[in-house]
């Protein structure tokens, strides 16, 4: 059958819409991936006729299942738990889990499709997964956030293995709950195996794991600034959140000599006009993840900040900008702001914080864009490290992964040029990753 007999992108679409009712998340991630890769498959039978698209967007299985556990008033508590497996054609299922009580199985499918191409960007043998729960970890003591990740992974345990599937930290989880599910899963099965990724580094986790995700994104911000004969030094940022990829960017940009002017929770955003140095990062960490505080706490602490109720960063002037806090918080009339004051590039440390109509923007201004597929890769590059150090049982220090990480930023940017340069000297490089991050996991299918 020649090509033009196969469906074509608005057909392909009606049929996801059709079999993901109300499922948003999902469907726009497939929208937004389908219209490159439509473009790509344009003369290539091949895969048309063996529906590669079609069966990466159908996830392989997903597992749902009770999560019970009891709270310190003695009351049971039930919530739902998911795991996503999408594709392990290149490797074994590999993707966070997210505890947020925004997380539905449309996000957790979302997530587990736009990890399959990120993972196969990082050049790493990894397949994509993610896996979740509606709990929020937010106000719970640690006995309770105890009991729920171990309530969570005996369950969760059955459907994991170092050749199987890898889950990691996402929002919510982070080294402390990690932890507490790593301590369940060798509880329940007698093995200590590299089944997590995002370990504590007395127990098999990689030194540079905690910083990779931030520091990933500002390598990619640079190497896309780099191609364009720019630099990250004197240049202002605007940052989303304030949790682990947040404030580890917020430490890179500024080790580059750049000038980190804002930080933020869901309860609003803090706007420093001296810039957060180390030492004022180094709070934030404190209060995130010791205190578990929220960030407004750091207009009471430091002159000249100002705390921004309910309201995102994206309207405060800078160079560059950074949305490191969650799905959809930079839409289209937030992307006009940023480029009508004058933003030069924006990478992404969130997973598609920016909505199409927001990226949209960021494309017709042909300002630098590095969407979170590729940008924020970083995360998930140094996981795949950690299994490697775990299957050799080996351990590599801080700086020889921090040269791995380097590498591994530029060899994503350089993909996503090959794939997306328009040959006017602008890169999308959402087209960029789309493209290369299909075709190995393509490629494998056939
Ligand atoms: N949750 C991170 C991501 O979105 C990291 C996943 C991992 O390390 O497996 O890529």
């Amino acid at each position: 059958m020649p090509v033009s007999d196969h469906v074509n992108l608005s057909q392909f679409m009606e049929g996801v819409k059709k079999r993901n009712p109300g499922q948003t998340e999902f469907i726009q991630a497939v929208h937004e991936v389908a219209q490159d890769i439509f473009e790509f498959m344009a003369d290539k039978v091949q895969y048309h006729e063996a529906q590669i698209l079609r069966r990466i967007a159908e996830p392989d299985r997903i597992v749902s299942f009770r999560v019970c556990w009891e709270d310190d008033n003695h009351n049971i508590r039930v919530q739902r738990g998911w795991r996503v497996q999408n594709n392990n054609a290149i490797g074994p299922y590999k993707g966070g889990i997210r505890f947020h009580p925004s997380v539905t199985e449309s996000v957790l499918k979302f997530l587990a499709f736009e990890q399959t191409f990120k993972n196969s960007l990082t050049g790493l043998p990894m397949g994509g997964g993610k896996g979740g729960a509606n709990f929020n970890p937010k106000g719970k003591s640690d006995a309770e956030v105890m009991r729920f990740c171990q309530s969570f992974m005996t369950e969760l345990y059955r459907h994991i293995g170092p050749d199987t599937d890898v889950p990691a930290g996402d929002i919510g989880v982070g080294g402390r709950e990690i932890g507490y599910m790593f301590g369940q899963y060798k509880r329940i099965t007698g093995r200590w195996e590299g089944v997590l990724t995002g370990k504590g580094q007395e127990y098999g986790g990689s030194q540079m794991r905690p910083e990779a995700t931030g520091y990933g994104a500002v390598y990619f911000l640079q190497n896309m600034l780099k191609h364009k004969g720019m630099d990250v030094e004197g240049h202002s940022a605007v940052i989303s959140g304030s949790g682990n990829v947040a404030t580890h960017a917020a430490e890179k940009i500024t080790q580059l000599g750049g000038k980190v002017l804002t930080m933020s929770d869901s309860g609003g955003f803090i706007h420093d006009p001296d810039g957060f140095d180390q030492e004022k990062i180094d709070w934030v960490k404190e209060l995130k993840n010791v205190k578990r505080g929220r960030i407004s706490e750091y207009a009471d602490h430091f002159t000249n900040a100002t705390f921004h109720e309910g309201k995102r960063p994206w309207d405060v002037s800078c160079d560059l900008a950074l949305p490191c806090a969650t799905q959809n918080e930079l839409n289209e009339d937030e992307a006009k702001a940023l480029v009508s004051n004058g933003c030069k590039g924006v990478s992404e440390g969130a997973n598609m914080p920016t909505t199409l109509d927001g990226v949209k923007v960021f494309h017709d201004a042909k300002i630098l864009y590095g969407p979170g597929k590729a940008a924020n890769a970083g995360g998930v590059a140094v996981s795949g490290l950690e299994m490697s150090q775990n299957s050799e049982r080996i351990s590599w220090n801080h700086e020889r992964l921090g040269e791995m990480l380097t590498d591994l930023m530029e060899g994503i940017h350089d993909k996503c040029t090959e794939y997306g340069d328009q040959g006017d000297g602008y890169v999308d490089y959402v087209k960029g990753a789309n493209i290369a991050g299909f075709k190995k996991v393509a490629d494998a299918m056939l």
